[in-house]
C-alpha cells in the first residue's frame, strides 16, 4: 500500500489523482489533503477519503474544516499552514506527494517532499521555473523520485530512454518536441485579443483546467513555463526545444533522434493518464481513461507557434537563457498580472506589456539559495503590481 500527500486536492489534479486513487483501493491510500479555503469540498473529500491530515492554507479555514468533520471523519487530523504542508508532504509514513498546489505557494511544500526523499509527482510546474537548479540538486542529494505529471513532460519522459540523465547527447537525442494546443485565442483575429475576457480564456478547447493555468494557457505562457520545467528535468538547453502547435491535444510531446526516429505519447487528453503513470512507475495501472480510437480522429494537425500573438512565449524562453532569478520574476509577474485578468482589472493583452515591463525593471540575481529565490519572487509581485497601477492611470 503507498500512501500519499495530495497537496491541492481539491483542485482539477487534486480531484483526478483522488480519482485515479478511488480505482485502487489495493495500492493507493490518501494519507494527507490539502487545500487552500474551499472547506465545503475538503468536508466532502475527508469524509470520502478519511486521511490521516486535512491541511488547509488559514488557520480560520481549518477551524471550520474541523467542525464541519467532527461527526462523519472525527478521526481526520486538521491542521492549517505553510509549516503543516511541508510537515504532511516529508512524514515518515508517505511515499509519494502530488505536488498539484497552483504557483508559487507549491514550492515549499514540494520542496519539503524532495528533502524527505520521496516520490514527488509534479504537476506544479512553478516550483521548477522558480527553483529549477536548487530542487533538481535537493531531489538528486536525497535520492527523491521525480514523475512529470505535466502531460507533455510525462509524454517526454514516457519517449526518453532511462538513462536520460546521462545527457541527452549521450543518449542521441537531438530534439525536443513540445506539443501546445494554442488554445482558445489560437484563430482569434489580432485585434480581438485585447477584448477578451477572464470566461472566454477559462475555456480551453481540449482540457478542463484551474482558472490560472487556462489563462496561462490563452497567452500560451503555459508552454513558456514548460519549456523551462523540460530544461531543468530533462537537462536540457532551450535550443533543442521545439514547440509544435498541434491543436487536437492527441500527441502530448515527441523525442527526436540522431537517427531520425522519432517517439511519442499518444492518448486522449486526459489527465489521469500521467496521474496513473506517475503513481505506478515503472509500472502501468488502469486508470479509467477512455482508450484512443485512431479512426474517429482519422488526422492529425500541427503548425508553428505565431510570437507575435503569444509574446509571453518568448519572454519565458529569453528568461530560461537569462539564468538566475529571472524564472522567479517572470512567474511572480505572471502571477500577478494572471489574477488582476481574471478580476477585470487588465485586459488580456496587458498580461505580456506587465512581465514584458518588469523583467526589464528588476536585476535578478542568482539562483543559489532559496532566500535570493523568494525575496525576487516578493519583489517582482510589488514591481508587478506598481507596473499596474500606471497602467491603469
Ligand atoms: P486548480 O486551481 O484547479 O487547483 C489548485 C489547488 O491548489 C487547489 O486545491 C487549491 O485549494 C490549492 N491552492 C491554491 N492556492 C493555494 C495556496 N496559497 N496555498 C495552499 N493551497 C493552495 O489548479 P490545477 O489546474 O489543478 O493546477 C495545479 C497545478 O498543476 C498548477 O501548477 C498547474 O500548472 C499544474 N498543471 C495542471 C494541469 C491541469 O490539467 N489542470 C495540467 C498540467 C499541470
Ligand atoms: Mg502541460
Amino acid at each position: 500500500m503507498k500512501n500519499i500527500t495530495v497537496l491541492g486536492s481539491t483542485g482539477s489534479i487534486g480531484i483526478n489523482t483522488l480519482e485515479v486513487i478511488q480505482h485502487h483501493p489495493d495500492k493507493f491510500r490518501a494519507f494527507a489533503l490539502t487545500a487552500n479555503s474551499n472547506v465545503a469540498q475538503m468536508t466532502e473529500q475527508c469524509i470520502k477519503y478519511k486521511p490521516e491530515f486535512a491541511v488547509m492554507a488559514d488557520e480560520q479555514s481549518a477551524t471550520s474544516l474541523a467542525n464541519a468533520i467532527k461527526q462523519d471523519a472525527p478521526d481526520v487530523k486538521v491542521l492549517s499552514g505553510t509549516d503543516a504542508l511541508c510537515e504532511v508532504a516529508s512524514h515518515i509514513e508517505v511515499d509519494q506527494v502530488m505536488a498539484a498546489i497552483v504557483g508559487a505557494a507549491g514550492l515549499l511544500p514540494t520542496l519539503a517532499a524532495a528533502q524527505k526523499g520521496k516520490r514527488i509527482l509534479l504537476a506544479n510546474k512553478e516550483s521548477l521555473v522558480m527553483s529549477g537548479r536548487i530542487f533538481m540538486d535537493t531531489v538528486s542529494q536525497n535520492n527523491a523520485e521525480l514523475l512529470p505529471i505535466d502531460s507533455e513532460h510525462n509524454a517526454i519522459f514516457q519517449s526518453m530512454p532511462m538513462n536520460f540523465a546521462n545527457g541527452l547527447d549521450q543518449v542521441g537525442v537531438d530534439k525536443i518536441l513540445l506539443t501546445a494546443s494554442g488554445g482558445p485565442f489560437r484563430t482569434t483575429p489580432l485585434d480581438e485579443l485585447v477584448n477578451m475576457t477572464p470566461e472566454q480564456a477559462c475555456k480551453h478547447p481540449n482540457w478542463v483546467m484551474g482558472r490560472k493555468i487556462s489563462v496561462d494557457s490563452a497567452t500560451m505562457m503555459n508552454k513558456g513555463l514548460e519549456v523551462i520545467e523540460a530544461c531543468w528535468l530533462f537537462h536540457s538547453s532551450p535550443d533543442i526545444i521545439d514547440v509544435v502547435i498541434h491543436p487536437q491535444s492527441v500527441i502530448h510531446s515527441l523525442v527526436s533522434y540522431i537517427d531520425g526516429s522519432v517517439l511519442a505519447q499518444l492518448g486522449n487528453p486526459d489527465m489521469r493518464t500521467p496521474i496513473a503513470y506517475g503513481m505506478s512507475w515503472p509500472d502501468r495501472i488502469e486508470s479509467g481513461v477512455k482508450r484512443l480510437d485512431l479512426f474517429d480522429i482519422a488526422s492529425l494537425y500541427f503548425e508553428a507557434p505565431d510570437e507575435a500573438r503569444f509574446p509571453c512565449l518568448k519572454l519565458a524562453k529569453e528568461a530560461m537563457q537569462a539564468g538566475g532569478t529571472n524564472g522567479a520574476i517572470l512567474n511572480a509577474a505572471n502571477e500577478v498580472a494572471v489574477s488582476k485578468f481574471l478580476n477585470q482589472q487588465i485586459r488580456f493583452t496587458d498580461i505580456a506589456k506587465v512581465i514584458e515591463q518588469v523583467l526589464e525593471i528588476m536585476t535578478a540575481k542568482e539562483a543559489d539559495s532559496l532566500e535570493n529565490i523568494l525575496e525576487d519572487d516578493q519583489l517582482a509581485r510589488q514591481c508587478a503590481s506598481e507596473v499596474i497601477r500606471k497602467l491603469a492611470a
